[in-house]
């Protein structure tokens, strides 16, 4: 395997592109998650929705040292054996397919993971866990959790309601046990993965926090950190984490010749 990337000091994060709503012909992705990877110390490395060419994908997963599961559309219910309902939003079946691959991988081999909004939800339907389609129709008592509507009331940054952080590599993390975080989603976890334990849970009882029952690197936020770094500086914290962590994995893979194919 050609390591020489890893002179640089600086582990590769990949994050999966999407597709914009005007279409197909270009596959984009979200400045601030790339920013905010790049000032963690990561190469940040957008993955193409190479949906049909596991080949391919799975040559470009072998490269990274680290994944970061971005923000979104919403996922197709299929994926966790549910019925379309009318009020689940746009699907990119491309990423899906392509994000839960990664995703499986990811947790098989224990390559660390950050996950954020609809990677938070992406991370649980992997594992085995099902989303509520929308929250403020099918949540038993919802709070407001979709601070995108209407169109720009709210900025990305607005602290939109309070988070209990259980003991946990999160808590750790930011050093709180009660944090205000922004709140853009209008879906959420419905039935925990067994694999997976809250670490964070809203005003509603909602799970906003993630983390793998063992040690693996597992951080998955229902939030947008990468949008409140300078409202709440102990945001980088989690994008410091993941990377020191891909660094870790990286460097056990290079220093591990039996593990190098
Ligand atoms: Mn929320």
């Amino acid at each position: 395997m050609n390591t020489t990337w890893r002179l640089h000091g600086r582990p590769v994060i990949g994050a999966a592109l999407y597709t914009p709503e005007t279409g197909p012909r270009s596959w984009a992705i979200g400045r601030s998650y790339v920013l905010a990877l790049a000032s963690a110390g990561a190469s940040p490395w957008p993955i193409p929705l190479l949906a049909d060419d596991a080949q391919a994908l799975r040559a470009i997963y072998d490269h990274l040292d680290g994944l970061l599961l971005t923000g979104g559309d919403d996922i197709d219910p299929a994926h966790y054996g549910e019925q379309l309902h009318p009020l689940c939003g746009r699907i990119d079946a491309a990423r899906d397919r392509v994000e839960l691959t990664l995703t499986r991988w990811a947790l098989q081999d224990r390559k660390p993971i950050l996950a954020i909004c609809r990677g938070h939800q992406v991370v649980n339907v992997a594992a085995g866990g099902t989303l509520y389609q929308d929250l403020a129709a099918l949540h038993p008592r919802p709070i407001k959790h979709d601070y995108f509507d209407p169109p720009g009331a709210y900025a990305r940054d607005f602290l939109a309601h309070g988070v209990r952080i259980a003991p946990s590599r999160l808590g750790d993390i930011l050093g709180a046990h009660d944090i205000r975080v922004n709140s853009l989603h209008h879906q959420g976890i419905k039935t925990l993965a067994p694999s997976l334990v809250p670490s964070a849970w809203a005003d509603d009882g909602l799970v906003e926090g993630l983390e793998a029952k063992d040690d693996q690197f597992l951080l998955s936020v229902q939030w947008h950190p990468e949008e409140l770094l300078d409202a709440d500086p102990r945001m980088g914290g989690l994008f410091a984490a993941l990377v020191a962590a891909a660094r870790e994995f990286g460097e056990a893979r290079v220093t591990a010749p039996l593990n190098l194919e």
